[in-house]
């Protein structure tokens, strides 16, 4: 978009949205590309782009804040992190800036779920404006329930859920013998970080995937996008009513 195009869509009469995808550079299994979580955000962002016009609105995609904190997975080859309070600076700076050009509402997408990162993009929309910036995020009880059950058991790391959407939205990106390979390795990551095991390689992921990545399809990866538009649309909307 040149900057004559915005300026004629944030002149209209719709108010705009931005949605501003945001993930991390991280090991995802020998199947999956390192910015699979970047890529998920965006996916997800596109299609809530179209519900939230059909409501009405107006929503452009920002280009994406690929790096995010990965400790996590650090010790395979490929986890590149920032320090939380350097996020949480950037992504505050961002949404202030968008704001101050004239966007109504900017929505920050998180498809990377260490809790240590989900908490740093959570704070950079502190002290703004709640209806003007929110962030959307499958890590809370209320949308974690509505996708898929291996998600939900928490075995959700480049297993059938992430894999099936990255093979519905970026197809180029999976490595599809590999994944067709790879044991399912039923070990869940909420229950490892509740116990206080927060390394991937302690947790016993021993190739950086937990889930079960050969039963990944694209229909199912298309269902669980579905879902997640869903959440941002209605984050965003909740929001801007509030
Ligand atoms: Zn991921």
């Amino acid at each position: 978009m040149t900057t004559d195009e915005l300026a004629i869509l944030i002149d209209s009469s719709k108010p705009l949205v931005v949605l501003l995808p945001v993930g991390a550079i991280e090991p995802h299994g020998p199947h999956l590309a390192l910015e699979t979580d970047v890529v998920i955000s965006q996916a997800a962002a596109v299609r809530a782009a179209s519900v939230l016009s059909a409501g009405g609105l107006a929503a452009l995609i920002a280009p994406a804040v690929p790096y995010g904190v990965t400790e996590c997975a650090a010790a395979f080859s490929g986890a590149v992190s920032v320090p939380a309070a350097t996020l949480t600076a950037l992504l505050q700076s961002l949404v202030e800036s968008y704001l101050g050009n004239g966007i109504a509402h900017v929505g920050i997408v998180n498809n990377h779920l260490e809790p240590a990162h989900d908490q740093a993009v959570r704070a950079a929309i502190n002290g703004i404006d709640s209806t003007r910036a929110s962030v959307s995020s499958p890590l809370t009880r209320r949308w974690a329930r509505t996708l898929s059950g291996e998600f939900k058991s928490g075995a959700c790391h480049a297993g059938r859920y992430e894999t099936s959407i990255m093979m519905a939205a970026a197809p180029e990106l999976v490595r599809d013998h590999e994944r067709g390979e790879l044991p399912e390795v039923p070990i869940s990551l909420s229950e490892k970080l509740q116990s206080g095991v927060e390394d991937f390689a302690e947790m016993g992921l021993s190739r950086a995937y937990a889930g079960d990545p050969a039963r990944a399809t694209a229909e199912h990866g298309s269902e669980q996008l579905d879902l997640l538009a869903e959440m941002i649309a209605t984050q965003v909307s909740e929001a801007m009513e509030s």
